[in-house]
């Protein structure tokens, strides 16, 4: 296409003309001063810790006692109770959190439930009978002189009455005894319990919850009253603890903490490997294979008393078996050492032995680098193969082993490796930038996901992380609204937890720093807000300040898309056009204009020619005119005249594009899924070079639905790709090329009529190499 008669007309080409918005501002740019709370003296504008920032601490002496006939836990705990608030406290109360196993509790009660064609036998058990008796039994409450204080237990909470209210400043020392029955994690899952072993009899103890816990009080929110149901984990207060767990004698330990009494409960032998971990380049096997079988094959009516301690930590949890295999290695921190260690049953190997601690050691360096250094003095991977994932303080519980004859499939193997890194990265988010999970999901599991892809690509290049790359989410993101929330939706209230606070704010962070901000700028505020908040409590804004606050770069219209809507990425590449400048030469543009007239021959000059012998004009010479035989095609010497003069006043780069150095490109943009978002093109050219071109998303700032922008080359373009990389998750490619192209979609054929199994592993060509011999 070739018109466009002044270069001059470029400067009123796009003031971007204003569309229409109604009296309420809706424009996707607007701040989020509606949806944030107001900065103050605790939390400030900039997302930091005010001036008066306070937070409640927890001190805890437990003793607590394992009974591996009854599968029970006995305990009674001392608790120091720092008031560090301004404000007066009149009772306090505690988290009774195995309370969702009691019989009458509300998790059971309002769990939603349908028949499918495949349900799993423990939902149709528990809707037949559920008998077990879970939920603690509180012996006591007493004060520090021994005095019963009064309580009242709310579902899963408990609320003690002080008999004079705690002043700010002051301590509160009471006591409480308790016990429960700990759950069959195979019948009933569930984040810590047991695992039993059929063959040989044993049990592997993953607990946790096991004691009545302090709720937070704090400014945001009071004290916590949202009740556990099950999803919205734990906001807990940060604390010393000093735990006495006694178990079996042949059991082996491993908690939240270091031990302080190796001398009572480990061999000299043990202790010894302990020291040579230290400082080994891998692995070194404390308690080995051959060692652990034959304990499995004891069943001690002795006990051991482990002790350990932990301080500035928001909880405790430990794991005990005969059948443990324990491995350990230090990881340096300048000249701290930090021993990573792995606890699983001979049932783990050889993938545990291989893979567990290398993991753990991996993702507190490659977390570290992105955060702050591990604080901690041991972190530790747990195998528990009902248990998924689940993280505490210094220690976390990991599902996923090899198959029964030691193979294991290429899924199994990454998910384990994810899954230690996952939990063993959630130390950073929750345990130590302590948000609060009951209720916001995101904050730990999408910020710990995102840093999880990241410890995932720098442990193998091309790790298979399901989370991160944009394109991942697309899948999501494109589904039914109605099963979406947004991010910012409570922990309880989330329709699909695992996209929507898992992978979706996992990807938002991954866009932020590939596309949006860049790496650096990213990684330094990112940092920036986990050394702000660990040891501390954030919020969601604290975050979203943060991000902004030290990077410069105002993401409100990123946190409002991505964050607080169900908005998908779609922005179609709705129009290219291709414009060059008329040369104004006559001697150029006469000619071409007259070969393009010719060439429109229309379908009635086409088909009148032969019928009409004779037209009017043809007929009667009487009305021919001037322009009856004029031919405006032709060059007259006025219009060389006309040129000689435009030409006189041209600079020499005026006259360069007047002779058709530059292409140039209108392209319309539509936004239809919602998420404004960068703009990024790809050209490539007829000579086969290419050129890609990054828009901030500021571009849709004054109209949010459609934007039109010129490109100009000199040389001539072949095509153009939108988001060519698949950074912005576009849920429909389809529209992001010119010329246009079409995304052939896959499709699986399966044939099972139950689908495919979930989970099972995966293919595990290891076998079939075997079986090939
Ligand atoms: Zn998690």
């Amino acid at each position: 296409m070739k018109f466009f008669a002044f270069l001059f007309a470029f400067s009123f080409l796009f003031p971007g003309f204003v569309h229409s918005q109604e009296n309420t501002n809706k424009n996707k740019f607007r701040q989020l001063k509606q949806e944030f709370a107001t900065p103050n003296v605790y939390r400030t504008a900039s997302g930091a810790p005010g001036h008066e920032y306070w937070q409640q601490k927890a001190d805890y002496k437990i003793d607590v006692k394992l009974d591996d006939d009854k599968q029970r836990i006995f305990g009674e705990e001392t608790i120091t109770y720092h008031n560090q608030s301004p404000d007066p406290l009149s009772y306090i109360w505690m988290q009774l959190d195995q309370n969702i196993r009691a019989k009458d509790s509300d998790t059971q009660k309002t769990s939603t439930s349908k028949l499918s064609d495949r349900v799993p036998t423990y939902q149709l058990q528990r809707m037949i009978k559920n008998d077990f008796d879970g939920g603690f039994k509180i012996d006591f409450v007493k004060d520090k002189n021994g005095k019963p204080l009064p309580y009242t237990i709310n579902k899963t909470m408990m609320r003690v009455d002080l008999p004079e209210p705690l002043q700010p400043g002051k301590i509160l020392q009471f006591s409480v005894k308790w016990w429960y029955n700990i759950n069959n994690m195979m019948e009933d899952r569930g984040r810590s319990g047991y695992e039993h072993f059929e063959k040989d009899g044993n049990n592997v103890y993953t607990i946790a919850q096991f004691y009545p816990r302090m709720c937070v009080y704090n400014d945001v929110e009071g004290w916590q009253n949202k009740q556990f149901l099950g999803t919205g984990e734990f906001t807990l207060p940060f604390g010393d603890f000093e735990v006495s767990i006694t178990s079996p004698a042949d059991h082996i330990v491993g908690a939240t903490g270091i031990l302080q009494n190796p001398n009572a409960v480990l061999t000299q032998e043990q202790m010894d490997l302990l020291k040579k971990a230290k400082n080994a380049k891998k692995p070194v096997i404390i308690v080995s294979q051959e060692e652990a079988e034959k304990a499995e094959k004891g069943n001690s009516k002795k006990e051991k008393t482990w002790i350990f301690k932990a301080n500035d930590v928001r909880d405790f949890a430990f794991a005990s078996s005969r059948k443990f295999i324990w491995d350990a290695m230090g990881v340096k921190f300048g000249d701290r050492t930090v021993m990573a260690m792995s606890y699983y049953p001979k049932e783990g190997n050889p993938l545990w032995e291989q893979y567990s601690t290398r993991v753990v050691a991996h993702t507190i360096k490659t977390y570290s680098q992105h955060t702050f250094d591990y604080p901690y003095p041991v972190a530790i991977s747990v195998s528990n193969n009902y248990v998924g994932g689940m993280e505490y303080p210094m220690i976390c519980f990991n599902s996923t082993r090899p198959q029964s004859d030691g193979t294991y499939s290429e899924r199994a193997k990454y998910s384990l490796i994810s899954v230690i890194i996952h939990e063993v990265g959630h130390n950073f988010f929750p345990m130590i930038v302590n948000s609060d999970e009951r209720q916001w999901t995101w904050m730990d599991e999408g910020l710990n996901t995102f840093m999880q892809f990241l410890t995932e690509q720098a442990w193998e290049y091309g790790f298979p992380s399901r989370a991160g790359q944009a394109y991942k989410i697309v899948d999501y993101m494109r589904g039914d609204k109605k099963f979406m929330s947004p991010i910012m939706t409570n922990s309880e209230s989330v329709w699909n937890l695992g996209s929507n606070a898992y992978s979706k704010p996992t990807t938002a962070l991954n866009i932020l720093r590939e596309t949006v901000m860049g790496r650096d700028l990213f990684d330094f505020a990112f940092k920036e807000y986990a050394n702000r908040w660990k040891f501390k409590h954030p919020t969601p804004e604290d975050f979203f300040r943060t991000m902004e606050d030290a990077s410069g770069v105002d993401l409100d219209w990123f946190w409002r898309g991505w964050f607080y809507t169900t908005d998908n990425v779609d922005i179609s590449l709705e129009n290219v056009t291709w414009f060059q400048p008329d040369s104004e030469n006559p001697e150029i543009d006469k000619p071409l204009a007259k070969k393009e007239d010719e060439s429109k021959l229309a379908i009635t000059d086409i088909q009148n020619k032969p019928d009409i012998e004779n037209t009017a004009v043809e007929r009667d010479p009487d009305t021919h005119d001037f322009y009856t035989t004029f031919d405006k095609y032709k060059i007259t010497k006025q219009d060389k005249e006309q040129y000689k003069k435009l030409l006189s006043g041209f600079t020499d780069d005026e006259k360069e594009i007047l002779n058709g150095k530059y292409n140039f490109y209108q392209i319309d943009f539509k936004n239809i899924g919602g998420l404004v978002m960068p703009i990024i093109l790809e050209f490539t050219f007829t000579d086969g070079t290419s050129d890609v071109q990054r828009i901030p998303a500021e571009i849709w700032r004054r109209n949010n639905e459609e934007v039109s922008k010129v490109f100009v080359f000199d040389k001539e373009v072949s095509n153009i790709i939108l988001d060519p990389f698949y950074e912005t998750a576009d849920v429909d490619m389809n529209n992001n090329y010119w010329p246009p192209k079409v995304e052939p979609t896959r499709f699986e054929i399966y044939k099972s009529q139950f689908g495919r199994r979930r989970g099972g592993g995966g293919s595990n060509p290891m076998q079939q190499s075997s079986s090939d011999k």
